[in-house]
């Protein structure tokens, strides 16, 4: 079986969802698992109504899902699809706003932002479902809570993988063996108690990886607007070219420094059961896209080192500066002991004899850390930076390229300097507004020069 995971653009309206028809006819005898992500910019929507929600405006709340309700009902419409699709659309749209009731007193809890902001997958599935259907093709839809076993850290829930295979197998074998074509959502999961989680913006690539290593799949398809992954950001980077192949560890460098193309734990659980990942342009179906595997042939000498750069903005740096860190052991444990009582990731870290900085992106945790660091030293913050990370495999056998990523980057100020222990980045934080201009000018360098 291979699975087949949708992005927001690639289900947006009818004539996207009549490309992923297509799409997924062309693979039928693959046994596909179709995952979807909400239509285009529903859930930016729906995180736009968690404040309102907070503040128990009901109004206001049922008036914006009376609206996504019926942006759904158009397409169904378009798509001629039959009447129980757009009845199972709107009695998920009944139940969300019975559910959500209880809360509305005093707030909207963090269980509820998640029930709130899955509801888009909930809907897009029925229309794909509907969608392979109503094509001949034996579209089942199937809810991936039943499946998607979490913790209950809401909005960046954690899956519980070996339920999670356990119950994938119970759940989608029967419906691939009778021949069907299982539809269900990225991005939710629930907790042992029944509520539903979210995996975190983006998490719909994550959903696929974990139910293709739930259900051994033969690929992983991850089905987008951009031909695959990139050299750069394409909209800071015109010029930027699609990679045929990557590796795991490149695309997870990618990825945690902000090329948004996959969310960051995507290869996590496919890595170590060496299941590819192909990225491809749901437009543009035909195209080759990006080959994501081990990669073992990619450590060839000869090739360009830097085989991507990537770029991410809203980086805060804190720099804690303690004169009593010289010379003591100890120091970081009780550094990075703040940073895990407050679940908060670090991306970068540059330490010196007496003072260490790290980055953050967790502007709403901000202000507790910084409590808690206080106690070890003169704390500073600068925020409004950019880490720009440059990637790639051979840059483990090549020298020089840092001296040639810095002389490229000056005159612009490096705030920190990072070099993984995996060997396959350089990374480094510079303000955020130098940082679209610092991408360019190192791609010019090593990647349209060669
Ligand atoms: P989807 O909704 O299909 O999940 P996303 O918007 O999450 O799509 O991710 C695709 C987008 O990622 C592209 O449109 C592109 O603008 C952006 N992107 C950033 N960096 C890269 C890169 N290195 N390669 C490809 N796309 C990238
Ligand atoms: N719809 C969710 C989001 O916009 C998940 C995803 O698209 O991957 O974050
Ligand atoms: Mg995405």
């Amino acid at each position: 079986m291979i699975v087949m995971k949708f992005g927001g653009t690639s289900v947006q309206d009818a004539d996207a969802l009549r490309r992923l028809t297509s799409i997924v006819e062309g693979r039928r005898g693959e046994l596909p698992v179709v995952v979807v992500s909400a239509l285009a910019g529903v859930t930016n929507t729906l995180v736009g109504l968690v404040p309102a929600s907070e503040r128990a405006e009901r109004g206001a709340l049922e008036t914006a899902v009376a609206a996504l309700v019926d942006r759904h009902e158009r397409v169904a419409e378009e798509l001629g699809l039959p009447d129980d699709v757009v009845g199972e659309i709107r009695a998920e749209a009944d139940r969300l706003v019975a559910e959500l009731k209880p809360h509305t007193g005093d707030g909207l809890s963090p269980a509820g932002t998640d029930r709130l902001t899955g509801v888009g997958e909930l809907w897009s599935s029925r229309l794909a479902a509907g969608a392979l259907a109503a094509a001949g093709m034996l579209g089942t839809w199937l809810d991936v809570r039943e499946v998607m076993a979490t913790d209950d850290r809401f909005g960046r829930a954690v899956p519980r993988q070996d339920t999670i295979r356990e119950l994938a197998q119970e759940r989608f074998g029967p419906l691939l063996a009778a021949g069907r074509i299982p539809v269900t959502q990225g991005f939710i999961g629930r907790t042992a108690d029944g509520r539903t989680t979210t995996l975190g913006r983006g998490g719909s690539d994550f959903t696929a990886s974990l139910l293709g290593a739930a259900l051994d799949a033969r690929r992983v398809e991850i089905w987008t607007d951009v031909d695959g992954v990139m050299t750069a950001d394409p909209r800071i980077v015109p010029e930027a070219r699609t990679l045929k192949v990557a590796t795991y560890d490149e695309v997870a460098e990618l990825a945690t420094f902000g090329a948004k193309v996959l969310h960051p734990a995507t290869q996590t659980p496919l890595a170590e059961r060496d299941i590819p990942i192909v990225v491809l342009n749901a437009r543009q179906p035909e195209q080759p896209g990006t080959t994501i595997t081990t990669g073992k042939e990619l450590e060839r000498p000869g090739d360009s080192p830097v085989r991507s750069i990537a770029w991410k903005r809203g980086v805060i740096v804190i720099n804690v500066r303690a004169p009593r860190m010289f010379g003591m052991w100890g120091f970081l444990r009780q550094l990075f002991e703040v940073f895990e009582r407050h679940e908060v990731s670090v991306d970068v870290l540059a330490s010196g004899e007496v003072s260490v900085s790290v980055t953050i992106d967790d502007k709403e945790r901000l202000p507790r850390v910084l409590e808690d660091l206080s106690g070890l030293g003169v704390v500073h913050v600068d925020e409004n930076r950019a880490i720009v990370s440059v990637i790639g495999i051979g840059l483990r056998m090549t020298r020089g390229v840092a001296a040639r990523v810095f002389k490229t980057v000056q005159p612009a100020n490096v705030e920190m300097i990072s070099q993984g222990s995996s060997e396959i980045n350089i990374t480094f934080v510079v303000r955020e507004e130098d940082a679209p201009d610092i991408v360019r000018r190192l791609h010019a360098e090593f990647i349209e020069g060669g």
